[in-house]
């Protein structure tokens, strides 16, 4: 292996640029050549590619986003999207490549190392923390204290008002962001979709609490069966209508913003890993880290949704007894 690619794909993630330099900076030390893919699957079929050196990773490890731009590309779906990507390659002389994104980004590139016997190593960037294989992954960390730390403000107005806050956060099939940040900020109440808590058990959990609380704040993940936070306003407008009910969703600031130290750390470890892994003859896998320990998961195992351990009963309970 001479020249590995690097790309950027799915939803953007806090990290995803620590993770980038990593790769970039272990490529030079083991005496390969790096190209950056720009925009994704989609710059890898219609070779968008360009050299990356020492350079070209300076100074952004602090940086959110991803300097090499991140896309969702219909045409990598198709078997001849894929060709064209595979074709691109083979022109440019790249050998093996290093994706960093979620579960979408894993099953193509399942298919893609299948189908053309390619070798691709998965990082696991993305803000949910939704992959089997680790214990977390690139963002998630960044995007949990960006919801803290916005949900804290609006505890301090819902105070001083005796508001009730309804505050919606990203997670369409998962619930790991509401669950942390909801702990973290100490929720009244978490919808989270692994629960099913619904509109009832809401009102419910209120109406079991504290009465004399002046303010609180309800956590609601965008993928809940609930039909997101102003749905459930309306809801709670109508069940308790002597209460100030206020709803924020706080939409794209989770993705943005500079990474946490804990997330520069293991983006870093991640990229120089999956480096080596691909030195080593490592392909079709995602690294992680369970335990402290890195790990390599074939994708198929990595993309397996809901990792009960997170979810489980014990984490609902804990939310239930700090919530009187
Ligand atoms: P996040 O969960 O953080 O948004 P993601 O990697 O899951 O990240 P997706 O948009 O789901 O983001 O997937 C990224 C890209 O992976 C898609 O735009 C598409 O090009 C490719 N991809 C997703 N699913 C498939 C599939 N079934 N077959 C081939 N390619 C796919």
């Amino acid at each position: 292996i001479k020249n590995i690619g690097v790309l950027t794909s799915g939803g953007d993630a806090p990290g995803m640029n620590a993770a980038i330099r990593a790769v970039v900076r272990a490529a030079i030390y083991y005496d390969l050549e790096v190209t950056g893919i720009l925009r994704g699957y989609e710059g890898l079929v219609h070779g968008d590619f360009i050299e990356m050196n020492r350079k070209s990773v300076a100074n952004i490890i602090q940086r959110g986003g991803t300097i090499l731009k991140t896309a969702r590309s219909e045409t990598f779906k198709t078997a001849e999207g894929r060709e064209m990507g595979y074709q691109q390659l083979k022109k440019h002389h790249i050998d093996a490549l290093i994706v960093i994104g979620g579960d979408g980004t894993f099953t193509g590139a399942n298919l893609f190392t299948n189908e053309f016997d390619f070798p691709i190593v998965g990082l696991p960037g993305t803000i949910d923390n939704d992959l089997q294989g680790t214990d977390f992954t690139i963002g998630y960390d960044t995007a949990i204290n960006t919801v803290v730390n916005a949900v804290d403000k609006i505890r301090d107005t819902a105070e001083s008002h005796d508001r009730l806050f309804i505050v919606e956060v990203m997670g369409r099939d998962s619930g790991l962001i509401a669950l942390r940040s909801g702990i973290g900020v100490g929720a009244e109440a978490i919808l989270i979709p692994e629960a099913n808590m619904g509109v009832e058990g809401l009102i419910q959990r209120l109406e079991n609490g504290r009465k004399d609380k002046a303010s609180k704040i309800v956590i609601v993940a965008e993928g809940d069966e609930v039909g997101g936070a102003f749905n459930v306003g309306e809801a709670l407008k109508q069940k308790f209508p002597n209460y100030d009910i206020r709803v924020s969703v706080l939409g794209h600031i989770q993705r943005g913003g500079k990474p946490s130290c804990m997330d520069r750390v293991l983006a870093s470890r991640f990229g120089v890993a999956a480096v080596e892994g691909v030195l080593a003859g490592q392909s079709g896998v995602m690294v992680g880290q369970v335990n402290r320990e890195l790990i390599f998961t074939p994708f198929d195992h990595a993309i397996k949704h809901i990792d009960a351990q997170q979810v489980s009963p014990a984490w609902l309970k804990l939310v239930e007894i700090l919530s009187l």
